[in-house]
């Protein structure tokens, strides 16, 4: 039988311990684990069986975060990273090498940028960066180098929703893997694979935490692309001398992508999750869903208060009639916008700043998905590194503050929220 989310969200992944029977999954704070005999770390080493060598690769507990967030998602697998940065370059890994690109959307997490626009350069990567609603756009940045597109489903800082349908049959058609960052929307809102992706990630530090206390990452794979249809993909499709000539799709299926990130990805780039921040992320995401209704419920309260506010030029609430993207949400995340966006101010960058000092229960920070309440000027902070251009494609621009809604009293926020932009009108 099918469990729904509210279940899965609390059981997926998780069984009592059968050694101690204790009931929540416990923190495997041990680096090796004891082969049975030779023969059987053999056997390990060599992928012929799964089991735990080393926590580099893979943890228990670490483990059923993975399979928790797999099945939230709707995936076949997943692996956990120590940042979702760290996730990022850990989904592009198997499908890039020197030379090749990924088309991405202007309209990213400002890290995102500067990751994809500079520091993978480094490794002989690059980006195409290009407006994600001009699907002709897409379709001619997509050339033979080309090994994966990526956007956000909800896109941070806020406001703008992909439309995941119309860009999943462009990359299908070119055959090269979507991989949605779907943070801001977590799968209780939007489900990308659903809508075509083939990989998501995640930035497990913000909803699915929750509570503002670790960092993390996560890499879903759908197990749905076939990465022998062509030869674009050799890492996965064709014989890998680090295990012996082992192929990776022919021999691990659906689960060919999840295997390699852990047995090349983790093994050699090392950017493993460890158990305590897994411990931290399953305790959070245990009230995703009831966080997510709240963030909801208060974001579309707020906002809709913060659009008839004076001091305020305009809010980018994609839960708003006004919003360009109001007509996705049914579609793309039916139980709501999330509870991040942004909002511009009319006194422009120094009211931007006097308002967020004045702030008292929102803090600002660079974060979001807390169930505390946090604003960051983005373009003093996140955005610092790109250019004004770049800036006002990513929904940054100087006058604009991100803003977002924990799940405290909606009205108490509003009262913060009204003294503050008083004070920075004043
Ligand atoms: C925070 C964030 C990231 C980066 O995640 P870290 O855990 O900070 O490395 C990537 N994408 C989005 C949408 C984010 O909000």
């Amino acid at each position: 039988m099918a469990y729904g989310f509210n279940t899965l969200q609390i059981h997926a992944g998780a069984a009592p311990d059968p050694t101690t029977g204790a009931r929540n999954t416990p923190i495997y704070q041990t680096t090796a684990y004891v082969f049975r005999d030779a023969d059987h770390a053999a056997a390990l080493f060599n992928l012929q069986e799964v089991g735990y060598i080393y926590s580099r690769l893979t943890n228990p507990t670490v483990a059923v975060l993975a399979e928790r967030i797999a099945t939230l998602e709707g995936g076949q697998g997943a692996v956990c990273c120590s940042s979702g940065h760290a996730a990022q370059l850990m989904a592009l890994f198997p499908l890039m090498s020197p030379g090749k690109n990924v088309v991405a959307s202007t309209r990213l997490y400002g890290g995102t940028i500067t990751q994809f626009s500079q520091t993978i350069k480094r490794f002989g990567w690059s980006a195409t960066f290009v407006d994600f609603d001009d699907l002709d756009a897409v379709k001619a940045a997509i050339n033979d180098d080309t090994r994966a597109v990526f956007c956000e489903s909800i896109a941070n800082p806020g406001g703008y929703i992909t439309d995941l349908d119309a860009i999943s049959a462009i990359s299908d058609a070119a055959g090269i893997p979507l991989i949605v960052d779907n943070t801001s929307a977590t799968p209780y809102l939007c489900n990308p694979i659903e809508h075509g992706a083939t990989l998501v990630v995640h930035s497990t530090t913000k909803y699915l935490t929750g509570n503002g206390t670790v960092t993390g990452g996560c890499v879903v794979d759908s197990g749905k692309f076939d990465w022998s249809a062509s030869d674009k993909f050799p890492s996965l499709s064709q014989p890998e001398p680090a295990y012996h000539g082992l192929k990776f799709h022919e021999t691990f299926g659906a689960l060919a992508y999840t295997f390699h990130g852990i047995a090349i990805g983790l093994r050699d780039l090392g950017m493993t999750m460890n158990p305590q921040a897994a411990h931290y992320t399953l305790m959070g995401i245990e009230t995703l869903s009831l966080r997510m209704e709240r963030h909801v419920q208060n974001a579309e309260e707020i906002a809709g208060w913060l659009e008839g506010h004076d001091a305020v030029d305009y809010v980018t609430y994609a839960g708003l009639k006004s919003s360009p993207y109001n007509g996705r949400v049914e579609r793309i995340c039916p139980k709501g916008a999330g509870g991040l966006f942004t909002i511009a101010l009319k006194g422009g960058y120094d009211a931007c700043i006097k308002f967020v000092d004045n702030l008292e229960i929102f803090s600002h920070v660079a974060n979001l998905g807390d169930t505390r309440s946090l604003v960051i000027h983005s373009a003093s902070t996140t955005h610092r590194q790109l250019s004004p251009e770049q800036q006002e494609a990513a929904g940054a621009g100087p006058n604009v503050v991100r803003i977002s809604i924990g799940i405290e009293d909606a009205a108490d926020l509003i009262a913060d929220l009204d003294q503050a932009l008083k004070a920075a009108s004043s």
